[in-house]
């Protein structure tokens, strides 16, 4: 899935792709089209889900086609932070589209917020208590305003913002779309969604998923040109089971799909870079179990819904701990058992160690036999120091890799 298919006018597309970003993140999939389309979205999304440009690029897209003086756009969040990273981002994205912007938030001085309100700025991110200030002295109009967006809502109700917010709503135009976000729900971010929202696409994305109880995480180390071959003997000596490999690139499924075919295996790649039929029937076969190995993106991965995974294999270490947990989640779900098995080279070992610092736990460095690194594996910064042992061999310790 790519950018330009979830319908971005050009100016978008080149900021995004300025951004550097190549594919939308699932959020991103989801909350565009619906924006785009102007209806209201109620989205589950943590930070790190790229829910900022999920929000901002179709507002961005709505308001630059019909342009109108005034303010047509305002997003409440919980901290001036956020307030900052979201007006960095809409000046980002809107680099090459003509929308003004200005953040509004407490601890600065009230005057040169006074003066971008009064002159009708497109868009405001503001937090509520500050703005609710503002609007105390008449500084804003948001009789134009098209779009609310509600950041981080269960974050605004933490911090005593209900309030604030409730006041605020009151005095917004009832005919606007209005996109709201929390990172977890309760009855208070319901009743607060139920107050803010009309008729509301009800999307729950970009949820994070919580690694079960039952998942053994393995850690191999092994040489980066190597880990195809240990890959290959592992899923020779493991008994097999449905098994799903990230890779973090599509090229990098491509081709270690094509390889592991080779040697004999059933394997089949998932990936945005294919059509949509290509990709459904992919995940019929995997789900039937016609194939037993799926290699994967995590773009590609996270829209897919496939239970009794027995193991997920990281062929590269996830650069962000956030991506080892969403990955790890497909195993061991509904109280199932499941392995984890983590492919890492030398240059990953110190990525991993940051894992496990996030995890709370340390996890077992093994070797396959025949594909040892070249040096020993850098043990977790728990343990003492003391010459480092070799890792010990792969078996398959538990049942959980014997489980189909
Ligand atoms: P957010 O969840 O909005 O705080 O975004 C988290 C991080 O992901 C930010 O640093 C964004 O710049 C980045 N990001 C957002 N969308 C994408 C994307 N499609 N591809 C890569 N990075 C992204």
């Amino acid at each position: 899935m790519s950018f330009e298919s979830l319908g971005l006018a050009p100016e978008l597309l080149k900021a995004v792709a300025e951004r550097g970003y190549t594919e939308p993140t699932p959020i991103q999939m989801e909350a565009i089209p619906v924006g785009l389309a102007g209806r209201d979205l109620i989205g589950s999304a943590q930070t790190g889900t790229g829910k900022t440009a999920a929000f901002l690029l179709p507002i961005l897209q709505r308001l630059d086609e019909n342009p109108r003086p005034g303010t047509r756009a305002l997003v409440l969040v919980p901290t001036r932070e956020l307030a900052e990273q979201v007006l960095e981002s809409a000046r980002a994205y809107g680099r090459h589209s003509n929308l003004d912007s200005v953040a509004v938030y407490g601890g600065v001085a009230m005057e040169p917020q006074t003066r971008a309100l009064r002159k009708g700025v497109a868009i405001v991110v503001a937090t509520p208590g500050r703005l609710l200030d503002h609007m105390g002295r008449r500084n804003t109009d948001f009789s134009g305003l098209e779009v609310l967006v509600l950041d981080e809502a269960d974050r605004m109700l933490d911090m005593g913002f209900a309030p604030d917010v409730r006041k605020i709503l009151d005095a917004l135009p009832e005919e606007r779309q209005t996109l709201f976000f929390s990172a977890t729900r309760s009855g208070d971010v319901d009743r607060l969604a139920k107050r803010a929202l009309k008729d509301h696409a009800a999307v729950e994305i970009g949820r994070r998923a919580e690694v079960a109880e039952g998942v053994e995480h393995v850690l191999v180390a092994v040489e980066k040109s190597e880990k195809r071959g240990a890959l290959a003997k592992l899923l020779e000596d493991l008994p097999q089971g449905r098994t799903l490999v990230f890779t973090r690139t599509k090229h990098g499924a491509e081709r270690l799909a094509r390889q592991l075919r080779r040697e004999g295996n059933e394997v089949t790649a998932l990936h945005g870079g294919k059509t949509q039929a290509h990709r459904n029937k992919a995940l019929e076969r995997f789900k039937s179990g016609k194939i037993s190995v799926l290699v994967a993106t995590d773009v590609a991965a996270r829209g897919i819904d496939v239970d009794n995974i027995v193991m997920v294999v990281n062929y590269d270490v996830p650069n962000d701990p956030e991506i080892y947990v969403h990955r790890v989640g497909r195993t061991a779900r509904a109280g199932a058992e499941g392995v984890a098995l983590t492919l890492m080279s030398p240059d990953e070992w110190l990525l991993m160690r940051d894992i496990e610092k996030l995890m709370g736990r340390s996890f077992p460095r093994e070797v396959v036999p025949g594909f040892e690194p070249s040096i020993p594996p850098l043990q977790p910064e728990d343990r003492p120091k003391r010459p480092v042992r070799r890792g010990r061999s792969v078996r398959p310790r538990s049942g959980a890799a014997r489980r189909r």
